[in-house]
């Protein structure tokens, strides 16, 4: 029999985590000629999300729980969910419901009929404030265009056969944006759409700071195409001061100077900020740089299976090829 696995990535999900797992498992068992368990990956939650999972885990055999040392971030905690999953296919789900269970038979049969990625993408958007909604499409325009991957209405919660999971774990690269690279890797996808319903329980760990760091590193990682813009900034204020500093040598020679104080103060002003920006920019993409040269894992775990299981981030890699979780 065929095997998939949910991956579950959760943070300081105390308020709702026991009922949202019982609700996602009560869909997926309602699926014929596939075992389904839960991968549960807590990234480091501050309440006691984790204790509420193992207790869970207890009565419930198809729940398996890994947990990271820290909170190393959504996207880390996918990819240690990814590492870890044994199944033929990997579901990656919010653990809040946003992600509706009844989904899984769906995503499962599309692709029991050869579909390597379902994609679950949104229709309509979230319930966000006017500066989230133009802040949103903002980053949409900058990811889009350069990159040419339409990714507006996508979200986390993708079913990726085995294969694609395995071409997704051998990307040499640390700062990784999920539904990017999915969309990136151009495997055959089917959809399925879905309104995205209110939160159950708790708020959402995404402050409008952390939103955009995100979206920057997303951008960042992509595309350079930011710095192209830098250089064909340059190239324009070149041709313009090619322009003004001729007609200002022409007036000087032909006796016509004028004073121009609050011309020349401006202009110092905007070729200021424009080159601090630019050095900005250069900076960020330097920033990255660093960290990927670096080579530091994305994610370390501190136990698996059960609260008995200790191992360290090198253990586990090693371990991983015949890691089966209990
Ligand atoms: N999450 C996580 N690590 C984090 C932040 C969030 O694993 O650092 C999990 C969170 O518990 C939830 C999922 O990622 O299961 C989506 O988070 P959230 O609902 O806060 O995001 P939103 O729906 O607002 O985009
Ligand atoms: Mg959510």
């Amino acid at each position: 029999m065929r095997s998939v696995t949910i991956v579950i990535p959760v943070y300081n999900e105390a308020r709702s985590i026991q009922e949202n797992l019982k609700e996602i498992l009560k869909y997926a068992r309602d699926t014929a000629d596939v075992s389904v368990r839960i991968l549960v990956v807590n990234d480091g939650s501050s309440d006691n999300t984790a204790e509420l999972v193992y207790e869970l885990s207890v009565s419930e055999k198809d729940i398996d729980i890994l947990s990271l040392n820290r909170n190393f971030g959504k996207e880390a905690a996918i990819k240690a969910g990814l590492d870890y999953a044994s199944g033929d296919a990997v579901i990656v789900m919010d653990s809040d419901l946003q992600h509706p269970p009844r989904l899984l038979p769906q995503m499962i049969e599309l692709w029991k009929q050869g579909a390597d990625v379902v994609e679950c993408s949104k229709t309509g958007c979230e319930n966000k404030t006017f500066i989230q909604a133009v802040l949103r499409n903002f980053f949409f325009i900058v990811f889009e265009l350069p990159t040419g991957l339409a990714i507006r209405d996508q979200s986390d919660f993708k079913l990726l056969d085995r294969k694609v999971v395995a071409e997704y774990c051998r990307l040499p690269e640390h700062t990784r944006f999920f539904r990017g690279l999915i969309r990136w890797m151009g495997y055959s996808s089917a959809q399925i759409y879905f309104d995205v319903p209110e939160r159950s329980g708790g708020n959402t760990s995404w402050s409008l700071f952390r939103l955009a760091r995100y979206a920057v590193s997303a951008i960042v990682s992509f595309t350079s195409f930011p710095l192209h813009i830098i250089s064909g900034c340059g190239l324009l204020t070149f041709l313009l001061s090619m322009v003004f500093g001729g007609k200002a040598l022409f007036d000087k020679l032909s006796g016509n100077a004028v004073d121009g104080f609050a011309t020349v103060i401006l202009l110092i002003l905007f070729i200021g900020s424009a080159l601090m920006f630019s050095i900005g920019l250069i900076g960020i993409y330097i920033a990255q740089i660093y960290d990927e040269v670096k080579s530091r894992p994305s994610y370390i775990v501190s136990r698996k299976g059960t609260s008995a299981d200790t191992v360290s981030h090198e253990n586990a890699c090693t371990e991983r090829k015949e890691d089966k979780m209990p």
